[in-house]
């Protein structure tokens, strides 16, 4: 079984993201970036250039580079005539009306172009997993009709992938805050990317997001902000040599790279320099190009284009029948909203509200995508329920039998504390065997950890008192520690991810436990009766022992008959022949008892009604020991 990732299919940049250890997690490309320019070229030596090699090399192969698909998907060419005419690439007719890319003489579908970048972020995803990558959950925009999201699902079966489900990016983005856990709530949802503009306004409660107004611009993005930075250079370089870069196709594709991440520099700092060296040359040798730009100026620069985001602002709230004060929570999506400009604007717009950060705003629509296939694949509930053990846990005991210390479904943090002791005498190491599942038998579970307890100090079983503790943290990390209570000595074991197994894995171990229920009672019916026979032999031996020359010669023949046969039927594994060699020897024993008491009745007068040689199994004992370890 493959994993399921979320993606963000965006104009400009795709994302992929996936649940890893019920934590999303942004999967690095092969480029070792985390976002995917959505950008496809065909090289004029029919190589298929995706990501970032293609977007570097457009402005050089502009006809055969196709990006922004996502305007073109699931449109009929009629619906596409504005934006046919920006892009480079030929946009044709397809044979039913639709839109389809034309290159080099051949035909592609907006879902094929889209299922070749679904492609890469798949085969990215698998090589950074190590697991193959074969469900999906995708995002669009709120405003994509039933043709526009039946085309992306299309696109994910091209590429090989189920589309679970696609989600609207507003709701992706709030499910990343955990915004499903809240109740009534109203979230706008300002989203600026690279070249297009959402606004979506949803109203949440009991984990249902309702969508209930979008509004935007289909032209406003990042490119625009880039755009700004581009003639403002060029203006300033055509002043000093007289030379327009626009006019340069090379030139150009440098200055716009370097336009864009002086941008992204100014996000974070005051200043910046646009240096591009040999950017052109006239008679009287190389050019060079060095702008300063400050984040003031480049504000300035850009004031209208902010400024164009403020209606579908208010129109989204008017449709909503909003007013500014109704909204409890904004979140910014689109790297775009990096800009502090931005960021600015938005929270005047919101009264003064300040938005939600924390998550990436490029990022958190890929994320919530991955969430909400934690959801989908019932993961996500078992991280929900982080809070209590997905399976028993134990430790292995006298026989192979678990002891189960912490049955499953239980609450955590949580600390359990059990008293154990060694099964033969002058044991001086115990072994804990940490255990997980629900079968009777050690065997049968999965071992979490093991070690060995030493130094006890020799002592006739069942006396020793071996505390062993088992405690759990917030985030599921398991403790086991044992004690010896004589010495203090102590040795421990920590175990991660014991409670955050697959919810597959757990059901199929819940299972096979049922199915194997009575296999495993009747083994460890048997293992308790050998267990008892045991204790039995042992116990009698050490009343022969103590009492020496006072039990008659006959009486002690017989026990020692039986004892060889009760010995002989504890090495089977029949139930029956146990019992009945135990009850035999019990009957004759009794009469050992008999005389253990005639003797003790006698000796009264002395004072010594008890002595260090008396039999360790006393009741007062069990119950301290409710399980003993397996001898070494
Ligand atoms: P889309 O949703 O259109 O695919 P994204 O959300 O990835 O796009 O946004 C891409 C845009 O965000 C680009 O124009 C990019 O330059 C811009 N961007 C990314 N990071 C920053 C930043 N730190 N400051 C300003 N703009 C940024
Ligand atoms: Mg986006």
């Amino acid at each position: 079984m493959g994993r399921t990732v979320g993606i963000d299919l965006g104009t400009t940049n795709s994302v992929v993201a996936v649940l890893d250890g019920g934590e999303p997690r942004v999967i690095p490309n092969a480029e070792g970036s985390h976002l995917t320019p959505s950008v496809v070229a065909f090289t004029k030596t029919g190589e298929r250039l995706v990501g970032a090699p293609a977007k570097r090399q457009a402005i050089i192969n502009p006809e055969n580079t196709v990006y922004s698909i996502k305007r073109f998907m699931g449109r009929r060419l009629g619906e596409v005539e504005a934006e046919r005419k920006i892009v480079p690439y030929k946009i044709v007719d397809g044979k039913n009306g639709m839109a389809v890319v034309e290159i080099q003489g051949r035909q592609y579908t907006p879902e094929e172009i889209s299922a070749m970048i679904l492609q890469k972020l798949k085969a990215d995803a698998e090589a950074y997993l190590g697991d193959t990558v074969d469900k999906a959950v995708v995002t669009v925009p709120a405003y994509f009709n039933d043709a526009q999201r039946t085309a992306t699902k299309n696109a994910g079966q091209i590429a090989g992938l189920e589309v679970l489900r696609i989600v609207n990016e507003p709701t992706a983005a709030s499910l990343a805050y955990g915004l499903d856990k809240k109740e009534n709530e109203t979230i706008l949802v300002y989203d600026l990317g690279g070249g297009t503009f959402d606004v979506s306004i949803l109203e949440v409660g009991e984990g249902l997001f309702e969508v209930r107004a979008t509004n935007g611009d289909t032209h406003l993005g990042g490119d625009d902000w880039d755009q700004q930075i581009v003639d403002y250079v060029a203006d300033a370089f055509q002043r000093q040599t007289g030379i327009d870069l626009r006019k340069d196709r090379q030139a150009l594709q440098r200055l716009r790279e370097a336009a864009e991440k002086a941008k992204v520099e100014l996000s974070s700092s005051v200043q910046t320099t646009i240096s591009l060296p040999f950017i052109t040359a006239d008679q009287e040798g190389p050019k060079h190009l060095d702008e300063a730009l400050s984040r003031a100026r480049f504000e300035e620069l850009t004031r209208d284009l902010v400024e164009r985001t403020v209606g579908p602002f208010r129109s989204a709230l008017a449709d909503a029948r909003l007013a500014e004060g109704d909204i409890d929570e904004i979140i910014l999506v689109g790297g775009s909203t990096r800009m502090p400009m931005i960021q600015e604007l938005v929270k005047r717009l919101g009264g003064g509200k300040e938005p939600h950060r924390g998550v990436n705003p490029d990022e958190v629509v890929a994320i919530g995508a991955a969430i909400q296939g934690g959801i989908i694949g019932g993961e996500l509930k078992e991280v929900v329920l982080l809070d209590v053990t997905p399976l028993t846990l134990g430790i292995e005991t006298l026989g192979g039998i678990v002891d189960k210390v912490v049955p499953r479904n239980t609450h955590i943090p949580h600390r359990t504390e059990r008293i154990y002791t060694t099964a033969a005498d002058g044991q001086t190491q115990v072994e804990v065997h940490v255990l997980q599942g629900e079968r009777e038998m050690a065997r049968d579970n999965k071992t979490l950890g093991q070690f060995m307890l030493t130094g006890i100090p020799p002592a006739p079983r069942g006396i020793p008192h071996i505390k062993v503790t088992f405690d759990i943290d917030r985030n599921g990390i398991l403790n086991v520690a044992a004690q010896d209570e004589a010495t203090g000595r102590q040795q421990s074991i920590t175990i991660t991810g014991s409670t955050n197994l697959p919810k597959e894995d757990i059901d199929k171990m819940v299972q096979e436990a049922q199915r194997y229920a009575q296999e495993d009672s009747r083994r460890r019916e048997i293992a308790d009766a050998k267990n008892r026979a045991e204790q039995m032999i042992y116990q009698t031996e050490s009343y022969l022992r103590d009492l020496g020359d006072k039990v008659p010669v006959d009486l002690k023949n017989q026990i020692t008959a039986q004892l060889a046969n009760l010995r002989e039927a504890q090495q089977s594994d029949d139930i029956e022949r146990i019992r009945t060699a135990m009850d035999t020897l019990q009957q004759t024993t009794l009469r050992l008892g008999e005389l253990v008491y005639q003797q003790a009745g006698a000796a009264a007068g002395g004072g010594q009604t008890s002595g260090a040689g008396q039999p360790p199994q006393g009741a007062e004992q069990e119950e301290v020991i409710e399980a003993e370890y397996k001898a070494e």
